[in-house]
């Protein structure tokens, strides 16, 4: 298939603006994507035309919102391969799903002395959710290392497990370095020992196709806003024989069966996890995302970007005073410098004035930074839309700055 960049351009409006008179190069797909116009206008569309509550009325308008919503289910549990629909829970995203998973498993599962399994390289949000059930059972998190080009260290990774190992809970792609975690292995070797595994794939999703039965990861997470879906809305995949073994999250309408005073039931799967009503706009507008990227095609994505990503980590080499962070085999399209001793918060400030959106700071991923010695970077992360010519606009920008600095 032919990849037609321009076409896919033209499908994102916000691409074609402008800021401080420059054409903006927006380089912060890592952090948040933009929309394609047939996500914005199936979000219109809902709200016009088919808005109302769902699970709940018999009127018509109910009934058809319904259906959009469990289509939507439909369209997620394919585009991951799950098995079932019920193994699809709609979250409010990454941040969300990560957090119903340690509160529902740390309640069931884990004592005090019991051990998570996490890697150095993991964004805030699966980090502090573990600390939070520390504080509260007294369970302890060990730390998978990695070596200087920004790999995890397996075979101390298999060292780490103990009797007292519960779980494992790994990103597959780093939103810093850019590693792709060898996370079949991860997860092969976790099985081994009777142990699941959480992927966190708010990175890996929106520039690879992803079989959670391939993987066999036992639960799987991601966000809409990262694969050119609406914010506020996200996905819990988690194996049936798993989900039904966890307790609830929050208790309210939706997740339950009967309610009395004396004895409560709760709902069947998925809906045991979904108190409240359901961002049911944001499914529809994620499932429209999932068949844009679908129509182009994930593997299309994937070697698009591996080439655009290719291209500027030379481009970006030949800078005097380039310093990657990140070099693995296996690598995303994510790109974390720092040029000379220029501040990554300087270079990102004049890098704006240029129309150039990069991110700057510690990207949620503090003991990632420790580890490195570093306080922060830049961070250029790249999507289907961005090109070359847009890479080539950030080299000269920066070599700008850099003699902003000499
Ligand atoms: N994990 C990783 C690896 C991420 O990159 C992010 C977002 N930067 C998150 C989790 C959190 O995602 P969200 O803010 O959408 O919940």
């Amino acid at each position: 298939m032919l990849y037609d960049i321009q076409q896919i351009r033209a499908d994102f409006p916000i691409l074609s603006r402008t800021v401080y008179g420059k054409s903006l190069v927006y380089f912060d797909n890592g952090a948040t994507t933009q929309k394609p116009r047939q996500v914005v206008e199936a979000i219109t569309d809902e709200y016009y035309n088919t808005n109302a509550n769902v699970h709940r009325g018999v009127h018509f308008l109910s009934q058809q919102a319904t259906e959009l919503h469990e289509a939507s289910r439909e369209t997620v549990r394919k585009f991951i391969n799950a098995r079932s629909t019920n193994e699809i829970v709609f979250t409010r995203g990454t941040t969300e799903s990560i957090n119903l998973f340690v509160s529902s498993f740390g309640e069931e599962f884990m004592q005090e002395g019991d051990e998570v399994i996490v890697s150095v390289m993991e964004h805030h949000s699966n980090i502090v959710p573990w600390q939070l059930l520390a504080a509260k059972r007294g369970i302890a998190i060990k730390v998978i290392p990695m070596n200087n080009r920004g790999e995890l260290l397996m075979d101390e990774y298999r060292r780490l497990f103990s009797e007292r190992t519960k779980v494992v809970s790994v990103t597959h792609v780093s939103n810093v370095l850019g590693t792709v975690n060898p996370v079949r292995e991860l997860i092969d070797y976790a099985h081994s020992q009777g142990v699941p595994v959480l992927i966190d794939g708010a990175q890996s999703i929106p520039h690879m196709p992803v079989d959670v039965q391939q993987l066999d990861a036992d639960f799987y997470v991601f966000s809409a806003h990262k694969i050119y879906g609406p914010t506020g809305v996200g996905v819990l995949y988690g194996k049936e024989e798993w989900l039904d073994k966890l307790p609830p999250y929050q208790g309210g309408g939706e997740m339950i069966q009967h309610v009395s005073f004396e004895k409560t039931t709760f709902n069947e799967l998925p809906f045991k996890f979904e108190a409240g009503t359901p961002d049911y706009i944001g499914t529809t507008g994620l499932a429209k995302a999932l068949d844009y990227v679908s129509s182009i095609g994930m593997e299309n994505i994937a070697a698009y970007e591996h080439e655009l990503t290719q291209y500027a980590l030379r481009r970006l080499k030949e800078i005097p005073g380039m310093c990657i962070f990140g070099e693995a085999q296996e690598r995303g399209s994510v790109i974390s410098f720092l040029v000379g001793d220029i501040h990554h918060f300087d270079m990102g400030t004049l890098l704006d004035r240029l129309g150039i959106a990069v991110r700057t700071g510690h990207h949620c991923a503090q003991p990632l930074m420790i580890r490195l010695g570093i306080e922060g970077t830049v961070r250029a992360s790249f999507g289907l839309y961005n090109t070359k010519e847009e890479v080539d606009v950030l080299v000269s920008g920066i070599e700008r700055v850099r003699k902003m600095f000499l």
